[in-house]
């Protein structure tokens, strides 16, 4: 079944062949790359073995031009909610594993869960990525998603959590219409290694079956879960067979079901309590910026995320160069908000607050968004490329970004972020071409300012 997605002697001869890239194929590429219509695997090759200075300089003007073209100024923001560290396997990088035995292992009580989404919600957050362990007795589907549930059903004073997206291992077409029926968002698993070999010498446990985690999207989408994520664990095998190995999956899935990914996560291997994991692949800063930029060029209509694994600085040129969507005032440990804990999954590099973060991308002339329209209006899967691919999506997304970052501000921001953010809305409210659309967005956001929520089109 692998070998229908992932082809590992083509990705192999395609390295290979691609290995000394000249100034002409990579221009080349790269004015191919402008139209916005993807690259294929050898031409995604050729960019991975780019060393040169100044071709790479222009690898990332071109991704900042797609990701200004698709995704424009926004940033999505939303924050991890780890649910359940009790897990059955024992990967080699997860400080969650098996042998971590003096880890207490902890499940979020439904009190527990409304504590969490209360906090998260009180400091502005309106989207969230559930984050578990693999446990069928200590976190079942029926646990999973009766924790959804009471996500959806806490209301704080400022507001709700509106767009639940779901990161637990890979499981059955059943379940999988579980989760949709909880009415969650995107369903995230990334393959962490498309090398099967090395896929099966750091995993053990039932995470430890490659068709199992490379198929798990067929489940979803079979079971009407069509907003779907994938990604590589960056470390645990060469970055460039990753990158190839990626793209490949969600060409895949593209051809299969009409429906690219929906995003693609680029988390890169990070230091863990008890985590001895000797990373055979590390990939330098410069590598993991060109990875992300190879992406953006190769699938540019599917968003990318980026976590807190990663410091300020990277993230700064990561949003300028494709990242569409970031967490920000993580904690990845059970019941880590409002709390100081030492047992978390892996070590975060971005500490600050999520004003913090609003405030630097305020700086680089971005807008925060918490925007959740797309998938409350029904435009996910098929539909949401329809309108994305011809780049309708800006008519919707500028818009709702605005009046969900307007409706943050009148919420939560200080003084300084206040004056700041209502700079950044009135420069974008003036990029609304459409007239129309432009006068529609200020009568909702005055209806905010006199105490209206959510609004959105
Ligand atoms: N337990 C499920 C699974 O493994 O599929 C759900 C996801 S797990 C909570 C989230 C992700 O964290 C994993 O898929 C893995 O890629 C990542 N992760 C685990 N250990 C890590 C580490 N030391 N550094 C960075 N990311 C790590
Ligand atoms: Fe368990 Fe997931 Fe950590 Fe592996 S990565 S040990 S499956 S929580």
């Amino acid at each position: 079944m692998e070998y229908n997605i992932i082809n590992k002697e083509k990705i192999d001869t395609i390295l290979n062949k691609t290995k000394i890239p000249s100034a002409k194929t990579v221009l080349e590429i790269l004015t191919k790359a402008r139209q916005r219509n993807g690259l294929d695997l050898e031409e995604i090759g050729y960019l991975a073995n780019l060393e040169e200075a100044e071709l790479l300089e222009e690898l990332f003007k071109v991704a900042s031009e797609i990701k200004n073209e698709i995704y424009g100024e926004r940033l999505v923001l939303f924050a991890p909610l780890y649910i359940s560290d009790f897990c059955v396997n024992d990967c080699e990088y997860c400080n969650f594993h098996t042998r971590n035995k003096q880890l207490r292992r902890k499940r979020l009580t439904l009190k527990e869960v409304e504590e969490q989404t209360k906090f998260l919600i009180d400091i502005g957050h309106k989207r969230l990525l559930l984050e578990s362990g693999e446990d069928l007795v200590n976190s079942d589907i029926n646990y999973v998603v009766s924790i959804i549930d009471k996500i959806y059903s806490v209301k704080g004073e400022k507001g709700d959590i509106r767009r639940v997206n779901v990161n637990i291992a890979a499981t059955t077409v059943d379940n999988y219409r579980r989760l949709k029926q909880a009415r969650i968002g995107t369903y995230q698993l990334f393959q962490e290694t498309y090398h099967h070999q090395t896929y099966e010498k750091l995993h053990c446990g039932p995470k430890a079956d490659y068709d199992r985690q490379i198929t798990a999207h067929d489940r979803a989408f079979e079971a009407g879960l069509d907003d779907l994520g994938i990604g590589v664990l960056f470390g645990l095998y060469d970055w460039r067979f990753e990158v190839l190995a990626l793209v490949s999956h969600a060409q895949y899935l593209d051809e299969k079901y009409c429906v690219g990914p929906h995003t693609i996560s680029v988390p890169r291997f990070r230091p863990a309590p008890t985590v001895t994991y000797n990373c055979k692949y590390p990939v330098s800063d410069d590598d993991f910026l060109k990875i992300i930029a190879i992406l953006r060029l190769a699938v540019p209509y599917t968003g990318m995320i980026l976590s807190t694994r990663e410091g300020p600085e990277i993230r700064k040129i990561a949003f300028k160069i494709g990242i569409s969507q970031a967490s920000a005032f993580s904690a990845t440990s059970v019941g880590g908000y409002g709390k100081r804990r030492s047992d978390g999954q892996f070590m975060i590099s971005d500490e600050r607050t999520l004003e913090e973060v609003i405030d630097s991308v305020l700086n680089d002339n971005l807008l925060p968004s918490f925007c959740t329209a797309c998938y409350r209006r029904g435009r996910t899967g098929e539909a949401f490329m329809n309108l994305s691919k011809p780049g309708e999506i800006h008519n919707f997304c500028r818009p709702n970004g605005i009046l969900t970052f307007v409706e943050y501000l009148e919420d939560f921001a200080t003084d300084d972020v206040l004056e700041k953010g209502r700079k950044i809305i009135n420069l974008y409210l003036s990029k609304i071409e459409d007239e129309d659309l432009r006068r529609q967005t200020q009568e909702r956001m005055a209806k905010i300012k006199k105490g209206e929520r959510d609004l959105y089109f």
